[in-house]
């Protein structure tokens, strides 16, 4: 017998999402198999996972320093998020309410809302308060069974504001259980203040906060908004290759509203991933496909909106494309956390199944945030990073819309969740 520090015992499924060939599950066939342990059990040691098999494998082999029981509950790997703009000063419950009573976009904006009312807000924050905002985020993340966050800058859109936005994630990240993938947006929209000179703001992003970023790795990623009133291509090409020049991976917000090229252009810069794409057409999914970057789809964002797009996930799926699932979290379009929620809309609005929507917030999603080494499923060798379900089967995360299910988490091999509360750090 082999001791180890955790056991998880007696749950009536564990889902590994694991096997098949390595990096994401691309295409209908691959993501349609979970790797499902009926009566299942998983052994810890060190914060790792030694091996998953059913309760009697593993009891037959293992002893449990602790034992936890998990009848009729289901374990799954941490959620991964792997689209989130966390860093901002004030939540736009004011702007909400203009647009149900019927405003549009334009008197939203002249009533000052909208992203330019975000950046305003933030840039006259302290780095400190930032932090404490960000936190409680991480926390509500957590809650819902999510252990990996990528977050994005972006509501600064000055040097430093966008250093400062940066560093209050690091530092929110610090102790949290919660892992954080930083992702440098400087390129979210051109600041009104350069409207007449949006060559300037370009370079600006390119020439100064570029290489600051990088030097104080400060993001392991660079993201950029384009589309039309964001960025243009020609604008775009300055700042990747800026981003390539200086070390960053590479993502790209491309096509939400219209095709204008952005999918090539994330394929052209073999980008991780491409967010957004609800409007990407052939000629884009093709290219994806061929340079293997990952379509990030934000069903939720289409949902607070009013439906006008939804993505195409089975245009992705179909031609045998890897696809991850994010909540989009921001202040304007998406005030969720709950990537359960986000679940149930993949089978709802985007026709995908329980299996493959499970495989968009695991492992697909781990590798869209460059994280596919350590996280996104159950496996020897990896981060034993767990979301423990009050429900017998997987399908009841998508199936109960919007209700939180988790009733407990783990992370390195530690409870950090517990009948639904965050556990106080001492007695993780
Ligand atoms: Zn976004």
């Amino acid at each position: 017998m082999k001791s180890v520090d955790l056991l998880l015992l007696g749950a009536s499924q564990v889902v590994t999402v694991d096997g098949g060939r390595a990096g994401p599950k691309r295409g209908a066939r691959d993501m349609n198999k979970l790797g499902v342990v009926e009566d299942g059990a998983v052994a810890v040691h060190r914060g790792r996972v030694v091996a998953v098999g059913t309760t009697n494998e593993i009891t037959s082999t293992f002893r449990g320093l602790r034992r936890v029981f998990c009848r009729g509950r289901t374990i799954l790997p941490g959620f991964v998020d792997a689209h989130t703009h966390p860093v901002f000063a004030k939540m736009r419950e004011d702007e909400f309410a203009m647009r149900c009573r019927g405003a549009d976009y334009e008197e939203i904006l002249a009533a000052g809302g909208g992203i330019h009312a975000s950046a305003r807000a933030l840039r006259i924050k302290k780095q400190g308060e930032l932090v404490e905002g960000i936190r409680e985020r991480l926390d509500n993340f957590l809650l819902h069974g999510t252990t990996v966050v990528e977050g994005k800058s972006g509501y600064g859109l000055t040097f430093e504001s966008e250093l400062k936005s940066l560093k209050a994630l690091r530092q929110a990240g610090r102790g949290h259980p919660v892992s954080v993938v930083r992702t440098f947006l400087g390129a979210h929209a051109v600041p009104p203040e350069f409207r007449r000179k949006r060559n300037i703001y370009v370079s600006e992003v390119a020439e100064r906060m570029m290489p600051e970023v990088a030097r104080q790795k400060l993001a392991d990623f660079c993201d950029i908004f384009v589309e039309r009133g964001a960025f243009t291509i020609p604008e775009a090409e300055i700042i990747l290759k800026s981003a390539r020049r200086h070390g960053l991976k590479i993502k790209v917000h491309a096509d939400q509203f219209r095709d204008g090229g952005g999918a090539l252009l994330a394929a052209k810069f073999k980008a991780t991933s491409v967010e957004h794409v609800d409007a990407t057409r052939k000629r884009g999914i093709d290219a994806l496909k061929k340079a293997r970057v990952i379509p990030v789809l934000l069903p939720s964002a289409s949902l607070f909106m009013g439906l006008k797009h939804v993505p195409q996930a089975r245009r992705f799926i179909d031609a045998g494309l890897p696809v991850a699932l994010a909540t989009d979290f921001n202040p304007g379009t998406s005030p969720t956390e709950n990537l359960g929620l986000v679940a149930s809309l993949g089978c709802s609005l985007l026709g995908m199944t329980p299996e493959e929507v499970i495989v968009a917030i695991t492992r697909n999603a781990a590798a869209a945030v460059g994280r596919e080494d350590r996280h996104g499923r159950i496996a020897p060798g990896r981060r034993a990073n767990f979301v423990i379900l009050d429900a017998p089967s997987y399908t009841y995360l998508p199936y109960r819309m919007g209700t939180n299910l988790v009733h407990s988490v783990i992370v390195r091999g530690r409870e950090v969740v517990r009948a639904g509360r965050i556990l106080p750090r001492k007695r993780r």
